[in-house]
């Protein structure tokens, strides 16, 4: 547990970083790659910086819509964001990304408002636990996106729904 740089005043959890060392548990990130990866806009698949030109999300697959005060919802992201390039090698080599099957979102102007959640989130029940009480620890962070964005998600999701739809159609037909 350390004080938190990213956000002043609270602590954060960290994890050792062996990369390269391994298995990649899909699903099981560590907690400190995780939060670099959404605080410095790092690639999730090889950990190098993204610029804006190439910087993609998968819309289906991660994130959802967050209900704001006024009711109005925006797209939240909890996953970093990848180069093309991995993104690709991505959807082929994770199971959760390979059973999807969607393409790869290119992230817009938006970079999203980095917000950060101090709930236990799934994986980390065993770690919280150790942790000291009544003191925030950063556990996790997203990023949300403005409505330009928020529409191009919906967009993308209703698309790969049509697309998902049809193929399952299709499939159904011959079987
Ligand atoms: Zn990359």
């Amino acid at each position: 547990m350390d004080p938190s740089t990213d956000f002043p005043g609270l602590l954060e959890l960290n994890q050792k970083q062996a990369l390269g060392v391994g298995t990649p548990l899909f699903g099981a990130m560590n907690a400190t790659r995780l939060r670099r990866g959404m605080v410095d806009l790092l690639c999730h698949v090889c950990g190098k910086q993204t610029v804006r030109q190439d910087r993609y999300i998968f819309p289906v697959a991660s994130g959802g819509l967050v209900t704001l005060q006024d009711g109005l919802q925006q797209y939240g992201c909890n996953v970093p964001p990848m180069h093309r390039a991995c993104a690709l090698r991505a959807s082929h080599a994770s199971p959760h990304l390979s059973k999807v099957s969607e393409p790869p979102l290119r992230c817009a102007r938006d970079e999203g408002r980095l917000i950060y959640r101090t709930d236990v989130t799934p994986g980390l029940e065993a770690i919280a636990a150790a942790l000291p009480q009544g003191v925030d620890v950063v556990r996790s962070c997203y990023r949300l996106y403005g409505d330009a964005f928020t529409a191009k998600v919906m967009g993308a999701r209703k698309a790969w729904e049509t697309t998902t739809l049809t193929r399952r159609a299709t499939r159904g037909g011959r079987a």
